[in-house]
């Protein structure tokens, strides 16, 4: 680990103490251990894929939904549903389970297939359920509230409304759903406040 993935674990690590104090030896230790120095747990999923670009740019981040269940479906199972598609594999960077747990798609550094005309700047971060009829779990939004922290400061730019949005800014799509859109200037608010702290 060098020193600038250095501090940037310890940026992240320290929007985590202000989320959970008393979980912060335990994120100490998962952060070090994770293949990418990042500061926010990340199941592996260890998905195979098709051929991937790496992205030679990366300046904001689109939440999307799952939109036609609202089961709490795995990155597997979506990976599955993309190769169908007849595309390389999960079109989602990370997807973040109903428990909260954030398990890894598409490899980070690559190029996407989750925003029509924005994939190749653009990281994609997926809650999983149907928000146009359903809520996010809280657990769901405190981690992607630490996702969006993590992913804004390992790319160099703030957690703020013009680098996060949601898909339908882009496309003409519900995605991410109202209930969830609706949310997004709160969780943007969330990610940029544990920005502030460890920074
Ligand atoms: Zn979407």
């Amino acid at each position: 680990m060098n020193r600038r993935d250095f501090l940037r674990n310890a940026i992240c690590m320290g929007a985590g103490a202000v989320l959970a104090p008393l979980l912060l030896a335990d994120r100490v230790e998962a952060a070090w251990q994770e293949p990418v120095p990042f500061g926010v747990p990340v199941r592996e999923t260890n998905l195979s894929f098709g051929p991937l670009e790496n992205r030679t740019r990366t300046d904001a981040i689109i939440v999307h939904h799952i939109g036609n269940t609202n089961a709490d479906v795995s990155a597997a199972t979506v990976h599955a549903w993309h190769k169908a598609n007849g595309w390389s594999g999960i079109g989602y960077h990370f997807l973040i389970r109903k428990d909260g747990t954030v398990e890894r798609g598409r490899p980070m550094d690559t190029v996407g297939a989750h925003c029509y005309g924005e994939n190749s700047h653009t990281v994609g971060v997926n809650i999983v359920g149907n928000f146009e009829a359903a809520w996010p779990e809280k657990a769901q939004l405190d981690a992607a509230a630490r996702l969006l922290c993590a992913l804004s400061v390992y790319y160099g730019f703030a957690p703020q409304k013009n680098t996060i949005f949601g898909h339908r800014d882009f496309n003409a799509t519900a995605c991410p759903g109202c209930n969830l859109y609706g949310l997004l200037p709160a969780l943007i608010e969330q990610a940029h406040t544990f920005y502030m702290a460890g920074g």
